[in-house]
């Protein structure tokens, strides 16, 4: 039996899992909870094979884990035959201070309560996840595995907020980045794809998924990345706005009257593709198009518009690049999005073959063609096996 590891992810209501092996790196099972809080939660479980769900009145993420063990069990899987030796949370924000995959104890909750104000939508679930799955797994070890940690040691000239230093420096204003789980993960399989040394290559990774993130990596660390304090910043999202002036929340502070709560709700949940066009799903975004719809046609053009504004400052700040890997729902599925990013850039070293781009094969591929002096590659992201082995690493 290949030791496991169950690994969780909580959003406000939502608890995603997945149980991994993280050597040779088999997904066991997968599943997620959604709408917990209300009568009509909606759960899903896959498990060797076997696809079941159950609508039903989930209360809290406890009742949530302890219904996920309940269809497991009916699926035939027990727990407790299953070689699992940990917990793996991925934790959206570690602050200055947490990087490594870290072994949860008392300390290392209050601590991450402290921190819950610089991520105030997304670090509160992370931590409620750690304490449910101590109440229901108290034998196990738990792991905290932190978001922002492979962005810890980004150049301070792409870290650091040109503002007030004292403030920057009493706040923890900087830019964090996020997605950093994806961005390791993904350049690491690229470079083992290409069968090259990641020491020894540039690359940009467009992790495009429901959250939207570019980062450019020099011989495997990063030198920049568009997240900034909070997981807000940079490309345009399914429903957050990415870089917008900060004179508009002032604006809408001082002139429309809008409480703070009510404007970070509106940038976070209310913007981006669902903002302009009211659908935050790509599939629904092209079917709008073809039908004429203006709105998502400019949702269309925006959410390009920026990402190639992110792929033209990455190069530069390169210099020189090798690879540029597309990832997430969006980066592995949209071959309208990939071609549209790309498009028109051979003078810059880029171009794309435009059947490699339209194949419909969901494993790691080559999309540029033979002679381009950048190679594009989608790279099927795998955010829970990278947590998963990062565990194990936080144990040994
Ligand atoms: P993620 O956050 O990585 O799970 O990505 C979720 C997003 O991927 C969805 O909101 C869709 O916009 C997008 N997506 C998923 N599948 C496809 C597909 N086949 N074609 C286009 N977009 C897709």
């Amino acid at each position: 039996m290949q030791p496991a590891v169950l690994v969780l992810n909580c959003g406000s209501s939502s608890l995603k899992y997945s149980l991994v092996e993280p050597d040779p790196g088999t997904s066991v099972a997968h599943g997620i909870v959604e709408r917990i809080g209300s009568d009509h939660a909606l759960a899903t479980l896959a498990y060797g094979g076997l696809k079941v769900s159950r609508e039903r009145r989930v209360t809290d993420h406890d009742a949530a884990l302890r219904l996920t063990f309940e269809m497991f069990a009916e699926a035939g899987g027990h727990l407790e035959t299953l070689g699992l030796v940990a917990v793996g949370h991925r934790v959206v924000h570690g602050g200055r201070e947490f990087y490594r995959p870290t072994v949860v104890d008392d300390a290392l909750i209050a601590r991450l309560g402290e921190l819950a104000p610089l991520a105030p939508l997304h670090n509160p679930p992370g931590v409620l996840g750690i304490e449910v799955a101590r109440r229901l797994l108290p034998d196990l070890p738990q792991v905290a595995v932190f978001d922002t940690a492979f962005f810890h040691d980004l150049p301070d000239a792409a870290a650091a907020y040109a503002i007030d230093r004292e403030v920057a420096e009493a706040w923890g204003l900087r830019r964090y980045g996020f997605h950093g789980t994806s961005h390791q993960y993904v350049s690491e399989q690229a470079a083992a794809f290409l069968g090259v040394d990641p020491a020894g290559i540039s690359q940009i990774v467009l992790h495009l998924g429901n959250g939207a993130s570019a980062s450019a990596i020099v011989g495997g660390r990063p030198v920049d990345t568009s997240m900034g304090m909070t997981p807000m910043e940079g490309l345009v999202m399914g429903t957050r706005s990415g870089d917008v002036d900060p004179g508009i929340v002032f604006y809408l502070g001082r002139t429309a009257g809008m409480a703070t709560e009510d404007i970070e709700n509106m940038l976070n949940r209310r913007s981006g593709v669902f903002g302009l066009a009211g659908h935050n799903d790509f599939r629904e975004l092209h079917k709008l198009i073809e039908n004429g719809d203006a709105a998502a046609r400019l949702a269309y053009d925006v959410y390009i518009h920026r990402l190639r504004k992110y792929i033209g400052a990455y190069l530069a700040v390169l210099g020189n690049t090798d690879v540029i890997s597309f990832t997430a729902g969006v980066g592995e599925n949209d071959a309208m999005v990939r071609r549209d990013a790309l498009t028109g850039l051979a003078p810059l070293g880029i171009e794309l073959d435009e059947h490699l781009n339209e194949s419909p094969a969901n494993g790691p591929r080559v999309i540029s063609a033979e002679n381009s002096p950048i190679t594009v590659l989608v790279i099927p992201t795998n955010e829970e096996l990278a947590i998963a082995r990062a565990c194990l690493g936080a144990l040994h």
